[in-house]
């Protein structure tokens, strides 16, 4: 009765209060989703098309890039025209940063994303407020292929509550609106996780939310303690490579498909599986994605006017895939990601820590950091490997020390490798957390 009412009259209230057309976006997709692939084909040229043209009139960067390739967006008749365009990377992201802006939009009237999400490079971007909107509706409609509706509570292994930064405001809305419980995943220990298994089994959410290694730790610490009887429609595992051996303790201690899904703050969803779980679905609404001979994913936002992103290479690998869905959906499918790995920490207190949420801590504090990996080689000593650029100096230095100190305690030693940059695996994998100790523990744990 309350998931009813929550769907039907809170999100409803709250969308129109806030005047946001997410709702109604999300009606739209949810009919647009059985169209044939050339349907969707061809909307997406037509959107690629209206994007390149307002970046070549707005944004100077790309003027520059393109007038320098001698490309120009009359020369794109169909999606693969864009191949001759040149390639937006991490680097010039950081480089030319308010160059990619869109002079059409005053700069402080857009939502700021930082995030380091991807391959522990930091990054600021810009969105506008429609593409904001029109991105939550994209998210929405691939949250219920998982089996979840809106609605109904959700529980999150995730970083930090963001409601929390919101005062009382923010605790309202979670209260009554997103009805979210968190598991805050910088503070993992056993005792916090038997308070959330308690919660979960009192809320019984109807979706379960984190990076999968979260998912993992969780379910396994659910095992240990004989806790086998939360039972959510849906459970997404998001933002990290999600291994056969992870899905089935989860899906065993929750008896439910764990909806495996692939996403980054700077463009926010790229791909989710369906009900199917087998490959996962492009949200070719919001983005055209191209799997080059290097299988470097390259993404184009069809609706961020901002600060568009195009031909912009996300830094993971996938494997692309030419066939349907037996869902019925039009849109077009990639196999899986080759993406990122993401050791938990142990701390000497016996804390665990998310290597992911770790590394972003890093990246986003210490000045002058062009991409950071983390390195645990015993319980009291760690390794920053670091790229820096010109910003870097004594400040960035006390900054590590500091947030080495507060987060591990006095008892561990780091030190601080700078190089020039730190290599993807063999497979395409960017490793951003490398812990020598937890393993074992983690072992442990799944036994
Ligand atoms: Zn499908």
């Amino acid at each position: 009765m309350l998931d009813f009412l929550n769907r039907h009259l809170m999100h409803p209230f709250m969308a129109w209060r806030e005047r946001s057309k997410h709702l109604q976006h999300f009606r739209t997709l949810l009919e647009r989703q059985y169209e044939s692939p050339e349907v969707i084909r061809a909307r997406q040229l037509s959107a690629l098309r209206l994007q390149l043209r307002h970046a070549w009139d707005t944004v100077p960067y790309y003027r520059a890039a393109w007038t320098k390739a001698g490309v120009h967006p009359n020369d794109v008749r169909e999606l693969s025209d864009l191949e001759a365009f040149p390639i937006l990377t991490k680097a010039d992201i950081r480089r030319h940063n308010r160059a990619l802006v869109s002079s059409a939009f005053d700069i402080s009237a857009l939502r700021v994303k930082r995030t380091s999400g991807s391959t522990g490079v930091p990054l600021t971007i810009y969105c506008d407020e429609d593409a904001m909107q029109w991105k939550a509706a994209c998210t929405l409609r691939s949250d219920e292929w998982s089996g979840w509706r809106l609605g109904q509570r959700v529980a999150k292994v995730w970083g930090n509550p963001e409601y929390l930064h919101f005062g009382l405001r923010g605790r309202l809305r979670n209260y009554f609106l997103d009805r979210a419980v968190y598991l805050d995943t910088l503070h993992l220990n056993d005792e916090r996780s038997a308070l959330f298994a308690n919660t979960i089994r009192r809320r019984q959410p109807g979706l379960i939310f984190g990076h999968a290694h979260s998912l993992y730790l969780v379910a396994c610490a659910m095992k240990k303690s004989r806790v086998m009887d939360v039972r959510p429609n849906g459970i997404i595992s998001t933002a990290m490579i999600l291994h056969d051996w992870q899905r089935s303790v989860i899906e065993q201690v929750f008896g439910c498909k764990v909806t495996n899904r692939y996403g980054c703050e700077e463009v926010s969803l790229i791909a989710s599986e369906c009900e199917e779980h087998n490959g996962l679905h492009i949200n070719a609404d919001s983005l055209y994605t191209e799997v080059p001979s290097d299988e470097k994913l390259l993404v184009t936002d069809l609706c961020n006017r901002g600060m568009p992103l195009i031909r912009y290479q996300v830094g993971d690998v996938v494997v692309p895939a030419n066939r349907l869905c037996k869902c019925g959906r039009g849109l077009p499918m990639i196999e899986r990601v080759e993406g990122r790995e993401a050791d938990y920490v142990l701390t000497p207190a016996g804390r665990l820590i998310s290597g992911i949420s770790l590394t972003e801590n890093f990246a986003l504090l210490i000045p002058g950091t062009a991409q950071v990996q983390i390195v645990q080689e015993s319980i009291t000593q760690l390794r920053i490997r670091l790229v820096a650029d010109d910003e870097f100096g004594d400040t960035s230095r006390r900054k590590i020390a500091e947030l080495v100190r507060d987060t591990f305690g006095e008892s561990v030693t780091h030190d601080v490798e700078l190089v020039d940059a730190i290599p993807q695996e063999p497979s395409g994998k960017y490793r951003f957390c490398i812990s020598k100790v937890a393993r074992e523990r983690m072992q442990e744990m799944s036994v």
